[in-house]
Order: structure tokens, then C-alpha cells, then sequence
């Protein structure tokens, strides 16, 4: 099976966002790039996750081609191959629905560095201008806002995360969730306070070697 190993993963992963409590229903997707074959492992869409098996799984070169499925692609593979081709230190892309993230995205505000985590984005995370979902023009809002962070809030929609590979953007959504909610909950307490640009400079120093040395790559 072409990109055995990707279509498992994202099966995988897939239930893994919905067991965290990231996505509902047939909300969100994910894709995984294998960059020496030039093609993209993407969930197929309106597909429960649960129901989801490897042979689902879209096999999509980065033109918006179908090189192997029965299956409808994601109907936001249009983001998933833009941010690859803008990347390439990126590998895998989720986009969810979480509940916090997107709270904070339907208020058209950008999640900033409320709590020292928001690092697993860089020093904020940046929101992109509304666009109906699956469109190009979504995907080139995207592609317009990311810039060198590994998050993007997609206005009066949800959260679009990416990584060196699929574990490192799962724990991106996770940890970004965790920040968002936090954000929220000290938005309706009062007033929040900021962790300063020169601190958050060194969390994202101190997240390059967080963890075991030598870890396996994610
Ligand atoms: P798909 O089921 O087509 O991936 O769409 C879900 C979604 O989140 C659209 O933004
Ligand atoms: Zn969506």
C-alpha cells in the first residue's frame, strides 16, 4: 500500500484527537507529508474517525491531485498542501475544532503568550481573516499568516497546527488548547498578564533541548 506507514499514522492520530477531546464529530482533519515521494497523507473527508481504516486515507500529491483512495480528500487539503510547499520544516499538519482555541478565534483575537506553552506556536499564536472553510481562499489566508509559527487561529473556525512530524503538531493542538483555555477563563476574571517577548525568547530557547537527549524524533 503507497505510504503505508502515513496512512496508519494518521488513522491513529485521528482517534487520538478525538480521545483528547479536540474534535467532534467529522470536525478538523490531518495530514502527513512524506517529502522524499512528494506526497501527502490526508484524512478523507466527513469521515468519523472512529470509522476511519488505512485504505481511507487520501493519498494527494501537493497540485491537489489524487494519486490513491476510493475516498473523498479532506475538503481543506487546499491548506494542508500550501503549508507544505511554504515549509519545509514541516511534515505533518492538524487542524481541529477545539472548543478554547476556537472560542478565542471566534472573539477574531490572537491567542497570546498568556502562559509559557503558547511557545509550542512561537511567542502567540497569529489569526488568519475568516474565509469559508475549503476554499482557496482559506488556504491562502493561511499561507499569508503563518510566517515561521507552528499555529495559525483561522477566524470563526478553529486551529490549524503543523510539525516535524505528526506527534509534534498532536502536542502542538493539545498544549495550544490547554493555553487557550487558560486565556478565556483569565479573560473572564479580569485582566490577563502577558509573559514579555524577551521571556518568551528563552522558553523557545529552553524547548529545543526540553526532554530526554537524543529523544525519538516525533
Ligand atoms: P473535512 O471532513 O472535509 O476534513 O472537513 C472538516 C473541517 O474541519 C473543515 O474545515
Ligand atoms: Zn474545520
Amino acid at each position: 500500500m503507497l505510504l503505508e506507514t502515513e496512512r496508519n499514522l494518521v488513522v491513529e492520530y485521528g482517534k487520538k484527537l478525538l480521545a483528547a477531546g479536540l474534535t467532534t464529530g467529522t470536525g478538523g482533519n490531518l495530514s502527513i507529508l512524506n517529502r522524499e515521494k512528494g506526497l501527502m497523507a490526508i484524512s478523507a473527508s466527513g469521515l468519523h474517525y472512529l470509522e476511519a481504516t488505512p485504505e481511507d486515507v487520501v493519498i494527494m500529491d501537493l497540485d491537489g491531485q489524487v494519486v490513491d483512495s476510493a475516498r473523498k480528500p479532506s475538503s481543506e487539503h487546499g491548506f494542508h498542501s500550501v503549508l507544505y510547499r511554504k515549509r519545509d520544516d514541516v511534515n505533518a499538519v492538524v487542524h481541529t475544532h477545539s472548543v478554547y482555541a476556537t472560542t478565542v478565534a471566534c472573539m477574531n483575537m490572537e491567542l497570546p503568550a498568556i502562559h509559557y506553552l503558547v511557545g509550542f506556536a512561537g511567542k502567540k499564536v497569529p489569526l488568519a481573516p475568516y474565509a469559508t472553510f475549503g476554499t482557496s481562499e482559506l488556504a491562502r489566508n493561511v499561507e499569508e499568516t503563518i510566517g515561521n509559527y507552528n499555529a495559525v487561529l483561522l477566524s470563526n473556525h478553529g486551529l490549524i497546527t503543523v510539525g516535524r512530524g505528526i506527534g509534534n503538531a498532536f502536542d502542538a493542538a493539545e498544549e495550544l488548547e490547554l493555553v487557550a483555555r487558560i486565556y478565556v477563563q483569565a479573560l473572564s476574571a479580569g485582566k490577563p498578564v502577558i509573559v514579555p517577548d524577551d521571556e518568551m525568547e528563552r522558553v523557545i530557547e529552553k524547548f529545543s533541548t526540553y526532554g530526554q537527549a537524543g529523544g525519538t524524533e516525533k
